[in-house]
């Protein structure tokens, strides 16, 4: 007898030994082949060069992935939001660096606790939340370590110059309960650069920046033992640039719509690992089909989802629970009931829709792993 649908959660989409064929859409899925390739490719990268991989965690919120990617030599993580961090402590990583300004009382707060379980770095760019910063500490008695950012060239946070950034981390090195570890530098401006000479220019200049930075800590007799930065589409150039000790790539594992439209030239090829899987609902044209995939399962504001499936189909508008794909011959239309593959424009968000990512070896699945730290943006 069925239980009566009053007491009913919403079935799995997916259960461990299902084919692809028996996968509930719209769901997020993971090729595991493709993406051991891909993990193991950026930790080869930065092993070559002698720095230290803390991937981004923000790209995928999943601790599974994130033990994955520690297991095979990554020094730890990256987190964007303090809440964010709070998944992967309780799945046992040790070592998260929140590559943000932190601002607001209850964060500071959780950021202390968080310090009390783990080692935790986080970024500052002005005395005030550095004050803020070790108060909070105090009250747990932890210590944080600490990365002053400076501004390489993207605008966003970060003191502006050198000078500065020497007085930040004198004022650091006076406040107790704070470790001054080194600097953040971090150009996101650069990561989707369509050309390969462009994005190596653009990390060469930030590198000069960071050496101006350098330089004057030098000058100021202050140990700077840390410089943590860069993401997928500079880190070729990061890790061979002789000022980065430590890379932050996030989304390397999946190789989503937006980065494969870069020029990867014959280096760093990493293959598609993340899929939406949905059906199609309705064909009501012969050149016309629907699927289930809306704005609701998959960001779309880096570019539309990309089918895999033939040439001749294209994704042409998204609404809220409904995709719509053009196909250039009645040929190259799907059918009514067809499940199809789809390549996410930009992955982070498109995790951030899902609560859990369906892992398949070949066409079954192996894993069901959690995606814990969805929503948590605080
Ligand atoms: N580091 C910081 C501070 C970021 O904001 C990001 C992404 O936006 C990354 C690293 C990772 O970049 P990517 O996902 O492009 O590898
Ligand atoms: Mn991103």
């Amino acid at each position: 007898m069925l239980n009566p649908v009053e007491h009913m959660a919403a079935p799995a989409a997916a259960r461990v030994g299902d084919t692809l064929a028996d996968v509930d859409t719209p769901s997020l899925i993971l090729d595991l082949d493709a993406f051991e390739d891909n993990l193991r490719m950026m930790q080869a990268l930065a092993e070559r060069h002698g720095v230290a991989l803390r991937p981004h965690a923000k790209a995928h919120k999943c601790p599974d992935i994130a033990l994955r990617q520690i297991a095979l030599g990554a020094q730890g993580i990256c987190c964007q939001k303090v809440t964010e961090a709070l998944p992967f402590v309780a799945a046992g990583v040790r070592d998260i660096h929140i590559s943000n300004e932190v601002v607001g009382a209850p964060k500071l707060a959780l950021l202390a606790r968080l310090a009390g379980s783990a080692r935790i770095s986080v970024c500052v760019d002005h005395p005030s939340a550095a004050q803020a910063l070790s108060a909070a500490l105090a009250q747990t008695g932890a210590t944080a370590g600490v990365l002053v950012e400076i501004d390489v060239g993207q605008k966003r946070c970060g003191v502006q110059r050198p000078d500065e950034a020497v007085a930040l981390a004198r004022t650091l090195a006076g406040l107790p309960n704070l470790e001054f570890l080194g600097l953040q530098a971090y150009h996101g401006g650069l990561q989707h650069k369509r050309s390969i000479g462009q994005r190596r220019r653009g990390a060469e200049k930030a590198a000069r920046q960071v050496r101006r930075y350098l330089r004057a800590f030098q000058q100021a007799g202050m140990p700077c033992p840390r410089v943590s930065g860069g993401g997928t589409g500079s880190a070729l150039f990061d890790a061979a640039g002789q000022v980065y000790t430590e890379i932050q790539a996030g989304s390397y594992p999946f190789m989503d719509a937006d980065y494969a439209r870069l020029d990867w030239g014959d280096a760093l090829l990493l293959r598609h690992s993340l899929f939406l899987l949905g059906t199609v609902m309705s064909t009501p044209t012969p050149e016309r089909a629907i699927v289930d995939v809306g704005l609701k399962s998959t960001s779309a504001e880096s570019g539309l989802p990309r089918a895999v499936a033939g040439k001749g189909l294209h994704c042409v508008a998204i609404n809220d629970e409904h995709l719509i794909l053009k196909a250039d011959h009645a040929r190259d239309r799907p059918s009514l009931g067809a499940k199809l593959r789809l390549i996410p424009g930009h992955c982070d968000p498109t995790f951030n829709l899902h609560d859990s990512l369906v892992a398949m070896r070949g066409d079954r699945v192996e894993a069901i792993w959690s995606i814990s730290a969805r929503g948590l943006s605080r």
